[in-house]
């Protein structure tokens, strides 16, 4: 066997040149439901609010490879195909016989895998003839990325940014106006639903479904202009496929195939990306690897949610969707992994988990920055604290293989970079972070004013 290098970079001819459709192998999931109708979502439908190739890839079961278009490959060129580490450096620290890899996803100005989406999203509104762009972002990453993406493809790019992340990361503002893009403080008074909200609490700090639902508004105002999404939709998760196709092909290079395979989990785009191939493995009865989401306890959609419809926003403007939800209602305690704090989880994710072939952890804020320091500390990158989500799995593994000796090969998805999350670490650093998780009888009011669909 060949000695496998620190850094295992692939080179252009290998970058794939088809994303993987996973909805084409994993059997029926319920519809997407038109939340007027109560029918299921159409191309037309969806066509109103995002991009018409946008709809399509969203409700596409037949295609399981989809071509890229050589203008995104292109794009992707500048960043991808992205290293796969192998971590020995972490592994001798810890003592483990496993095997450690890790996707790094950080090597762009978004620090995230986010623009491996943004760029798909963006070129196809330029190839349409949109003229502008609308869209939300929490932690800044996706509105980073986006504006990246319409920087490249000369697109506009209006921003609702929840107005307690404008105030806790004013630096990822001044990165999206700096490629351009129009960043307003959410709650805004430039929409009726950011009105609505503050007339009823002028103070409001802002939420995500409240900075979608005045996203999907701003939109609609004009014929040139669609919303964005950077997370859950199935069309986002076909775009992040290039993550787990690289990495399967780096690994094949060595003759490596992993045994457990680790993604942290929000909207769940990054792990189902991850995934995808090694679950096509899976369900062709090939064998395939454990796969396991890592979660936020506070905000814990898979391990404590139902698996039910529920709108994907909080003003009830987005299809309904049979999802693991903890209720559109749910607001989840403050937590510096703003990109986990989603009350749902994308279609696929959930149907993996509800037909078992996926498992699901959750980690309190305490253990997950240990893991990222602990990281930092062996292999000279400080993580996103969403990522360190998948890190703290990764080492628990490492340390139950340290007991039983085997040598497992492990997989696990670096999402991104924590250089913006400098709050977060000064909080771990004063001892300061605190663990809300919410109480069972918490979520069963949030589930009592669930949508009552069976389907
Ligand atoms: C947005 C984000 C996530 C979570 O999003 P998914 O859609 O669940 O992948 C994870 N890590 C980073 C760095 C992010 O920016």
């Amino acid at each position: 066997m060949k000695k496998i290098p620190h850094r295992i970079y692939l080179t252009e001819e290998h970058m794939p040149k088809q994303w993987y459709n996973i909805r084409a192998d994993i059997g029926e999931i319920p519809p997407m439901l038109n939340p007027k109708t109560l029918k299921p979502i159409t191309v037309d439908d969806l066509s109103l609010v995002f991009t018409k190739v946008a709809a399509e890839q969203e409700l596409d079961t037949k295609n399981a490879f989809i071509p890229i278009p050589d203008e995104i490959r292109d794009r992707y060129f500048a960043y991808r195909p992205s290293p796969l580490v192998r971590a020995y450096n972490l592994e001798k620290s810890l003592g483990t016989p496993a095997k450690i890899y890790y996707k790094h996803e950080g090597n762009n100005t978004s620090g995230s895998h986010k623009l491996n989406s943004a760029l798909a999203q963006a070129y196809y509104a330029k190839e349409q003839g949109i003229k502008s762009l609308m869209t939300e972002t929490g932690a800044g990453q996706w509105g980073t990325a986006l504006s990246e993406a319409c920087a490249n493809f000369g697109l506009e790019l209006t921003i609702f940014m929840i107005k307690s992340s404008v105030a806790q990361k004013p630096y990822r503002k001044v990165i999206m106006e700096t490629l351009g893009s129009k960043v307003i403080p959410s709650p805004s008074q430039t929409t009726e639903a950011g009105k609505r909200i503050l007339a009823d609490n002028p103070d409001s700090p802002g939420s995500l479904g409240c900075a979608i639902s005045e996203a999907v508004e701003a939109s609609m105002r004009d014929e040139y202009s669609r919303y964005a999404l950077g997370s859950v939709l199935n069309h986002v998760v076909l775009h992040q496929s290039v993550i787990g196709l690289e990495s399967k092909i780096a690994l094949e290079m060595y003759d490596e195939y992993p045994d457990v395979v680790i993604g942290c989990a929000g909207g769940g785009s990054n792990l189902a990306g991850l995934i995808a191939p090694f679950v096509r493995d899976k369900v062709k009865g090939k064998g395939g690897p454990r796969i396991i989401a890592s979660e936020p306890i506070s905000c814990p959609s898979l391990t404590r949610g139902k698996y039910a419809y529920d709108f994907c926003d909080v003003q009830k403007v987005t299809p309904l969707t049979k999802m693991y939800t903890l209720g559109s209602s749910f607001i989840p305690a403050t937590s510096h992994a703003g990109g986990l704090r989603y009350h749902g989880m994308s279609q696929i994710v959930s149907k993996l988990y509800a037909d078992g072939i996926m498992e699901a952890v959750a980690f309190g804020q305490a253990k997950v920055f240990e893991s990222a320091v602990y990281f930092a500390k062996n292999e000279n990158i400080l993580p996103a604290p969403e990522s360190a989500h998948a890190i703290s799995a990764a080492i628990d593994l490492a340390l139950e293989c340290k007991k039983t000796g085997e040598a497992k090969t492990i997989l696990f998805g670096l999402t991104g970079l924590g250089h913006f999350d400098m709050t977060a670490y000064a909080n771990y650093n004063d001892n300061l972070l605190s663990d809300g998780s919410p109480t069972d009888e918490e979520l069963e009011v949030s589930f009592s004013k669930l949508p009552d669909i069976r389907r």
